[in-house]
């Protein structure tokens, strides 16, 4: 890498934003030229802008510098990172695409527009060639990444799909505080108690896979047949989101070679040398009562999954719980 790639954050300010300035400050390919948020914030120095809620502090790169609103005309970068709430995202992140900027957008909005990739590397990277389709139609291109939890459900499912095959899907999710953004839910709503109910969560969840396990043909992806059944629950944890999965496998299998699947799954993005990406996308966890969200969400710096509770399943073929650090 001869120059680092300048790099804005929309959104910089919420939960997702403050994420992308914590990761990108520290990362050794990008350099932040600039954050933007609402009108709230813009005009102020970001440390005065931001209710910082990470541990460390706000970096010292992005410190001082003066919060913009998202208007790609005053904004120079190689690459724009959005953390924008999905109202927004809708709107502001086209005109970004259709000024000549990639868009790396977190936001639902777009994420099932034909041409527009939902990405997790891992699994479907080949999916990134919808950035040239795009590019050669407005000039720039959006890249989404799915719904947090939907991460951490098909990246806990991706070596028992390669292995075996899978068909369907039960996944009851216990999901963190940090999920809905700050302040979020409000604390008499959160404390001695479980929200049974996250508005859009479930069909994001049932949805999602299908689009990220999906074929790229003629310019778009076909999604996949997989049923998925999702309940989500919000629960009094400050970050991670764990998942009691039971699954119905495509060809049968014993409970060993279901562990073997977890135990030698490897990244296939492991030979490109990406300094954050980890080398165990995947991990199995099998001591008592793991994975648990303050034991197991920092693993591989956050960017791993944690599997553990593999157990044969009544009902389907195999079932365990999964943890995915939502904001990271
Ligand atoms: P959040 O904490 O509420 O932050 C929203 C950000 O959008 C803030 O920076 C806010 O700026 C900015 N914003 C709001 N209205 C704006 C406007 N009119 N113009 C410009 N900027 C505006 O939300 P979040 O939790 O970070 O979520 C951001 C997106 O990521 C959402 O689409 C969410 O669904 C998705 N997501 C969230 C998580 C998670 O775990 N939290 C995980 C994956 C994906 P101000 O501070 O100035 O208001």
């Amino acid at each position: 890498m001869t120059r680092k790639r300048k790099v804005a954050v929309l959104g910089a300010t919420g939960a997702v934003g403050q994420r992308f300035v914590q990761l990108l400050s520290r990362h050794p390919w990008f350099e932040i030229v600039a954050l933007a948020a609402s009108e709230r914030s813009a005009g102020k120095p970001y440390r005065e802008a931001v209710r910082w809620t990470l541990p460390g502090g706000v970096p010292d790169a992005a410190a001082e510098m003066e919060v913009v609103t998202p208007d790609p005309d005053r904004i120079q970068a190689d690459l724009v990172f959005s953390g924008l709430d999905a109202s927004v995202a809708e709107h502001v992140e086209p005109r970004f695409r259709d000024a000549g900027f990639v868009v790396i957008s977190n936001a639902k909005s777009h994420r099932w527009k034909p041409c527009v990739p939902l990405v997790v590397p891992e699994i479907n990277a080949s999916h990134l060639d919808l950035v040239v389709t795009q590019k050669a139609r407005y000039g720039g291109a959006i890249v989404t990444n799915p719904n947090c939890s939907t991460i951490g459900l098909t990246l806990s499912l991706e070596p028992l799909r390669r292995t075996f095959g899978v068909s369907q899907v039960l996944v009851t999710t216990m999901q963190a505080l940090s999920g809905a953004g700050y302040p979020g839910v409000p604390s008499l709503d959160a404390l001695d108690n479980v929200l049974p109910e996250i508005g859009g969560e479930e069909e994001k969840m049932e949805n999602e896979p299908r689009k990220i396990f999906g074929m790229l043909r003629g310019g778009q992806v076909e999604p996949v047949s997989m049923k998925i059944s999702a309940q989500c629950n919000r629960i009094a944890v400050r970050d991670g989101h764990l998942l009691s999965v039971s699954v119905k496998l495509d060809r049968r299998a014993t409970l060993e070679e279901v562990r073997e699947a977890f135990r030698t799954y490897r990244s296939p993005l492991g030979d490109l040398g990406l300094p954050s990406a980890p080398s165990r996308p995947v991990v199995l966890e099998e001591g008592f009562a793991r994975p648990q969200p303050v034991l197991d969400r920092d693993r591989e710096g956050g960017m791993a999954v944690t599997v553990g509770r593999l157990r044969e399943c009544p009902v389907l073929d195999v079932r365990y719980v999964a943890l995915v650090h939502n904001t990271i």
